[in-house]
């Protein structure tokens, strides 16, 4: 009995220590998307953001949401240095202190920040935070906040013209133009390609501390833009912080109704995004259903195509 425990004993011990470090390999990122107030459909947008990152097996997320616009905020204080990646949702009141603060020590430690969409349109008056975004529109953006950035001739300008940071065009499909090819995020990826239904942010002013401009789109003027090439989606150099920002992904008025958001060539950029965000490195396998320089893709129900 005796050396029936002992061999017992044995091979759990070795089940231990094949599995353990099989286990942590595996694990999933954890990430925290953070919504409740918008000028957009966040309620359709924030679930959209956890089937695209749930659905890909790589994240398990929670969502936390803020009081309603004009609410009691005091509660508001989520925990965010137990996650690999934050996803920013939110444009709305401001936070308390104790949250900023801890949202600031979250990312100056080195943290991981996906800027989504209309996120760039929050909190305009609190320097650090745009800072984090490097380029944000409306809410009362002007000269003041930072210059225009935009490509000419591929160059980036800085325009300090005095003006409303903020705006676009009609919602259409438009051509993506990749602007560097080697980024972890985007290496292997079209350099061009069509995207679903959006609207196309331009005239944006920040600090503008892109650190990796990654896509950008032309705002023709007939269609209301600024006729510009502007930046799109971009990494920002903020210290230790690795942080994502991708201008896409206008919610429609469903998750059934949703082609910005749906179409695969964002999902694809808010994963490897995210995943970049979390560890710096980008180990997912190149999707087979990314859009096209000829067609856009869609993934209808938020689930890659293995
Ligand atoms: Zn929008």
């Amino acid at each position: 009995m005796k050396r029936f425990l002992s061999i017992l004993t044995s091979v759990l011990l070795l089940v231990t220590m094949v599995s353990a470090p099989a286990a942590a390999k595996n694990r999933k990122l954890k990430a925290l998307i953070v919504s409740g107030q918008n000028n957009h459909n966040w309620p359709v947008s924030h679930k959209a953001l956890q089937l695209i990152l749930d659905n890909s097996g790589l994240f398990e997320s929670d969502i936390v949401l803020t009081a309603k616009a004009g609410g009691d905020m005091s509660n508001f204080a989520p925990a965010f240095d137990e996650y690999d990646v934050v996803v920013l949702d939110y444009n709305g009141d401001s936070w308390p202190e104790k949250t900023n603060e801890a949202f600031l020590k979250y990312v100056q430690s080195g943290g991981g920040v996906v800027v989504y969409h209309a996120a760039d349109n929050a909190f305009a008056g609190w320097e650090e935070f745009n800072k984090i975004i490097a380029l944000g529109g409306w809410e009362g953006r002007t000269e003041k906040s930072g210059p225009y950035y935009y490509l000419v001739d591929g160059k980036p300008v800085l325009d300090n013209t005095p003006g409303p940071g903020g705006s676009h065009g009609s919602q259409r499909e438009y051509p993506m133009h990749c602007r560097n090819a080697k980024h972890p995020i985007v290496k292997g990826l079209p350099d061009n390609w069509i995207h679903g239904r959006d609207e196309m942010y331009d005239r944006m002013r920040g600090p503008a501390n892109i650190k990796d401009l990654l896509y950008s789109g032309f705002a023709i003027k007939s269609e209301g833009g600024s006729g510009r090439e502007e930046p799109l989606v971009f990494t920002v150099d903020y210290g230790k912080a690795r942080i994502f920002h991708i201008m896409l992904g206008h919610a429609g008025p469903s998750l059934e109704d949703n082609p910005a958001m749906q179409c695969a060539g964002f999902q694809t950029l808010m994963l490897r995004g995210a995943e970049w965000c979390a560890t710096g490195k980008v180990k997912q396998a190149l999707p087979k259903d990314f859009p096209t320089d000829k067609s856009t893709s869609f993934r209808m129900d938020y689930t890659p195509k293995k």
